[in-house]
Parts: C-alpha cells; structure tokens; sequence
C-alpha cells in the first residue's frame, strides 16, 4: 500500500491549545534530554474515547430526532464526509444552533474505564506517553468533548476534519486531507496520518524514536494505522469491534502479517493493566 500526504488543512485540522503549544513548541527546538524513552498513545474518538458514534447522536436535535428520508438516500458508500456536511447544513435550515449541538455532544458517555485510563496517562511524569487523538469525526466534537471532559491539555494534537461555525450558524466540516489508500474513505487514512506524525516528531526529537507506540482504537479505520505499528509496538482494538475482527481475520489469513502485539479491551482499565506493566519493564 502506498499512500501520498496531502494535506488539505494543516493548521486548522491540528489544534493545540495555544499555551500548551508554546511550552511544547520550545522543548522541540532542543534534542530530548538524555534518558527520554517517551511512549507515544494515539486514541481514535468515536466509540473508543466515547462509547456512541458523535454524528449520530447530534442527528438527535433534528425536528423529531430523526432525519427525513431524502435526506438520508443521499449517502454513498466511502463519501460518509461529504454526507455529514449535507447533515450539517440540513441542522442549520432547521434552527439548530451552536449551543444545542456543543451541549449534545458534550454529554455523549465516555467509554467504560476512558476517564480512569486518561487519568492515568496524566498522573505519569510529562515525558512518559504523548498522546494524540486522531479521527474521521470532526474536530469541533472533538475538542467540545475534551474540554468539557477536562482531557483537552492531555492531548499534544488532535487530528481531524476542520470544522468551525459559519456567520449563518452552519457547522461547516471540510475533509482532513487527500490520499491514495484504497483501504479508507477518501477524505482520511490514519495510517498516513500516524506515520507522518512519527516521522516528523522523531526529526523533532533529533531522530530520536518513541520507545513504544500504541493504538487504541475501535473502527474499520483503525486497522490500517495499526498496520504500520512494529513488533514492540502494541494494538488495543475495542474487544469484538470491526478493527478487532479485521486483526483476527489477517491473523488467520496471513500468519505473522500483522505484526504489533495485540490486547484486545472492554474497558479502559484493560488498557491501564497493560501500560503499567510496560512501564514497569522499562524500570
Ligand atoms: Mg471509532
Ligand atoms: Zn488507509
């Protein structure tokens, strides 16, 4: 598989707080001091940070909660992005406003054991794990959840579809980026996500690499960034969701292919279990 990066939107889609950014930004002139071995966390949003899908439960505030049939005979197959922008320009027409979708998607539930294991990630000292989101909802969601949630400075980036507020009250939502996967829908492959940000940040790093990286991730499209993850590195698809099945499936299909250690979870604390032990080991 090979994949071309282009990104539509750099800085709109990957949004830092701006003081947080600052601090990071002047540690990165430098090379990591001398017994950094950073762990690098990548978590996926819908159904992995959060235990709904976030385009869905915002359909909620439609007139009758549901959206008319027209309407929903528009989706096609791999160009679930641009359905979601046509959804979001029917809310608007319908009067629904900033604050109603912020606030719905505020209370979306996080997923059994997220809030103890991002509590965990942030008792660790600051060079431990650095974690990132990436994600094919959209970043408005995203960063609502998170601060609501009070997770946001957890998180060093955010990777996502651009979305901000028009003058006219629309939630306008553009693709993250372009690529030539044929794996993942057309607007965003993690894959080429996850390995332009190592690449970049290990050249940060004065090419130094991450110790380990994880994935914690649920979906169809989490299992083509878990394919570029090395042996040392581990997966940590939602136990019984689509990204754990298509592990399951390479495993028969093609032994030793997949080649990242594998722990399956139903809770965060599944995942918790897993880190301190690897954390341990490092002494
Ligand atoms: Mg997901
Ligand atoms: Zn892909």
């Amino acid at each position: 598989m090979s994949c071309c990066f282009t990104p539509a939107h750099p800085s709109a889609a990957e949004i830092e707080p701006a003081a947080h950014y600052r601090r990071r930004r002047g540690n990165m002139a430098e090379a990591p001091p001398p017994g950094d071995r950073r762990f690098l966390i990548f978590f996926d949003f819908d159904e992995t940070l959060v235990d709904e899908t976030s385009d869905d439960m915002v359909v909620q505030a439609a007139p009758g909660g549901v959206l008319p049939g027209w309407l929903k005979d528009t989706y096609r197959p791999s160009r679930y992005n641009e359905y979601m922008q046509r959804v979001l320009a029917y809310l608007a027409e319908q009067g629904v406003t900033e604050p109603t979708i912020r606030s719905i998607v505020e209370q979306i539930p996080a997923c059994p054991g997220i809030p103890a294991l991002l509590r965990f990630l942030q008792s660790r000292p600051p060079r431990d794990f650095e974690v990132v989101c990436v994600s094919d909802a959209n970043t408005f969601f995203i960063e609502s959840w998170l601060t609501r949630a009070g997770f946001r400075p957890l998180f060093l980036r955010v990777f996502s579809n651009p979305a901000q507020f028009d003058r006219d009250g629309q939630l306008q939502m553009r693709p993250f980026h372009s690529h030539d996967c044929q794996r993942c829908p057309s607007n965003m492959c993690k894959a080429v996500v996850v390995r332009e940000y190592i690449a970049r940040r290990v050249r940060e790093r004065g090419g130094r690499p991450y110790q380990r990286v994880f994935y914690v991730g649920d979906g169809a499209n989490d299992f083509c960034p878990s394919l570029t993850l090395s042996p040392r590195d581990i997966a940590f698809p939602r136990r019984d969701f689509p990204m754990h099945r298509l592990i399951q499936e390479m495993a028969e299909a093609q032994p030793g292919k997949f080649r990242a250690s594998v722990v399956s979870w139903a809770s965060g604390e599944d995942v918790i279990n897993t880190l301190r032990k690897v954390v341990e080991e490092r002494g």
